[in-house]
């Protein structure tokens, strides 16, 4: 039931009043007796407020308030009433909390909310178990300093969090975690992770597999392609008959060596993440010896291959790889280019890094190949394949050392008209020289 308050206000000071006149009658001292009646009125209404003042600072969390009469008793029940909803509405949001803790803490994947700056602000128990997370100690720490490996700091501040990064546990190296981030809110950063260990062994079977079948081959190989040779060095003992099958297994032999080099190679670039060295490499006089060799490789068919080459920029990374990675590109370009077409080696920097560009003016793909060009075996006419004597892997192994040297490739081309495969590498990979 509501009440009209300043009413019944109003009625009791007339009341006071009232009283104070009648005593007023009795006594014939008005004004004193009004005053007095008054004062007891105020001292009432400062000893109910002095009531709910201990009431409010020293009551148990569920004690009633104390009886009060009037306005005084209702602003009790008003205090009282709402302090219960209160308490109600926060029983209901801690029970949406302990819900929401239960049901992270049985994720099997960790869970950790960093702040803009990256410091942890929130975990689960899976977090712990992966990470090696510490409560409370770990809370307000940046969580480089807590996953301490280079790759995910580089990751991390890098700030493409698009494909998610796989890495050793910082607590034990059987462990293998993949890093997913994701931005929230003000710029806060929301990371799971998740435990690929048995994928990442299944992976791992399977390079040893293909590296271990690759090496084992090459012996037995290298015996059969020498019987051969001097089989053929001495085609005068042989039968004729027999010259024709000879060169033909000669030629095959050697096919399945360089298929056996390849997976080799691109085995050894799948063992590591980065490359060993990273020591400045001269391009310029990398390239300068792989046009030599195009231009041998390329022999009576005369291709026209021209060199324009910045000697002042120089990459960091493996020489070895670059080489092979380059050499591939190049001798490609003589592959599938007609006698006499044109191929163009370019090495540059500018303000986005360092590029290498090469352009032939051959047979050209078709644009519906083009992004599964660099996948292992992809070819775009496998009939051609046996005259030109390609393995399939050389854009394989092309990737994977621009992968490992931070660069991308970006392959255009007109079929009929011919290509273009250029490398870009980031600046933190160049060194120039002024
Ligand atoms: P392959 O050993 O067969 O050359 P690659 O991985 O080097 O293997 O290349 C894959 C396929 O891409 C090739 O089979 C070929 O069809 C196509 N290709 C590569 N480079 C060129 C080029 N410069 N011009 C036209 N086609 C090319």
């Amino acid at each position: 039931m509501t009440q009209n308050w300043s009413g019944v206000l109003i009625r009791h000071l007339l009341l006071v009043v009232a009283a104070g006149a009648l005593l007023g009658l009795i006594t014939g001292q008005y004004g004193w007796a009004i005053a007095v009646a008054l004062a007891a009125y105020l001292g009432w209404s400062t000893w109910q407020l002095l009531r709910l003042h201990k009431w409010l600072k020293n009551h148990q969390p569920d004690e009633a308030p104390p009886d009060g009469y009037g306005l005084w008793g209702e602003v009790f029940d008003s205090i009282y009433h709402l302090q219960r909803r209160n308490q109600r509405a926060r029983g209901r949001l801690q029970a949406v909390i302990d819900r929401m803790q239960e049901s992270t803490a049985a994720l099997r994947d960790g869970m950790i909310l960093l702040d803009r700056d990256g410091n942890l602000e929130w975990w689960n128990q899976s977090a712990e178990r992966l990470l090696g997370l510490k409560s409370p100690q770990d809370g307000g720490q940046p969580v480089t300093n807590l996953v301490r490996h280079p790759r995910f700091k580089e990751y991390f501040e890098g700030e493409d969090y698009r494909e998610p990064l796989e890495l050793p546990s910082p607590i034990s190296d059987n462990l293998r975690l993949q890093f997913h981030i994701t931005l929230y809110g003000a710029g806060e950063h929301l990371m799971l992770v998740r435990d690929v260990t048995r994928v990442h062994q299944l992976e791992q079977m399977r390079k040893d597999f293909v590296a271990n079948v690759s090496h084992e081959l090459r012996t037995p190989l290298t015996v059969i392609a020498g019987y051969l040779e001097t089989l053929l060095d001495n085609v005068e003992d042989v039968n004729p008959r027999w010259t024709r099958a000879l060169q033909q297994m000669q030629q095959q032999a050697g096919r399945m060596q360089n298929l056996l080099n390849d997976l080799l190679l691109l085995a050894k670039l799948e063992a590591t993440d980065y490359p060993a060295d990273n020591k400045p490499v001269a391009v310029d006089l990398m390239l300068l010896s792989i046009r030599n060799d195009a231009q041998a490789l390329s022999g009576a068919r005369s291709h026209r291959i021209s060199l324009e080459a910045d000697s002042k920029v120089k990459l960091k990374g493996s020489e070895a790889e670059l080489r092979s990675a380059f050499s591939n590109l190049v001798f490609n370009a003589v592959k599938y280019t007609p006698d006499e077409g044109e191929i163009r080696i370019r090495w540059w920097a500018d303000e986005q890094g360092a590029h290498l560009a090469v352009q032939d003016s051959g047979i050209g793909i078709d644009p519906k190949h083009l992004p599964r060009l660099t996948e292992r075996f992809y070819r775009v006419d496998s009939s051609r394949n046996a005259s030109t004597g390609g393995t399939g892997l050389g854009l394989a192994i092309v990737k994977h050392v621009l992968l490992r040297h931070r660069g991308t490739l970006d392959i255009s081309s007109v079929p009929g008209k011919g290509s273009s495969f250029t490398c870009h590498f980031p600046p933190q990979q160049v060194e120039s020289r002024a």
